[in-house]
């Protein structure tokens, strides 16, 4: 999916675009998903992949939405992330190339250990699915 950062720029918030285009981060604990608990499919904001499955969300105490897992792991790229002098991994969607947040190795692990810490404004949410 090719688009201008003009074109997103219309089709975002400002603040999904600083998050989703600009590599920003939400707060912690004020993102709309961090408590949520519904059954469903969480979706890229930006483009409408599929993301993450509640079933793969736990309560990390974060503050920000956390996985174990990708529902569909073709949609989702991780690279290095050596921004504000720390080495994180980053999570991107690979359809549109959108930030989503970072990978770590502090998941729960009997699943596994990893933790996709995601921000809220990037993620829609279908429930039921
Ligand atoms: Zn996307």
């Amino acid at each position: 999916m090719e688009k201008t950062e003009e074109e997103w720029k219309k089709e975002l918030t400002p603040e999904e675009y600083r998050v989703l285009r600009e590599g920003g981060t939400e707060a912690p604990f004020t993102g709309a998903f961090v408590d949520n608990h519904e059954t469903g499919m969480y979706t890229c904001k930006a483009c409408g992949a599929t993301l993450f499955s509640s079933d793969a969300k736990f309560d990390s105490k974060s503050g920000w939405p956390s996985f174990t897992d990708p529902a569909v792991a073709e949609n989702i790229g991780t690279r290095s992330d050596d921004s504000l002098g720390m080495h994180r991994t980053e999570v991107y969607c690979k359809n549109c190339g959108g930030h989503l947040g970072h990978l770590f190795d502090d998941g729960p692990s009997d699943k596994g250990g990893k933790r996709y810490c995601i921000n809220s404004v990037c993620l829609a949410f279908e429930p039921g699915k």
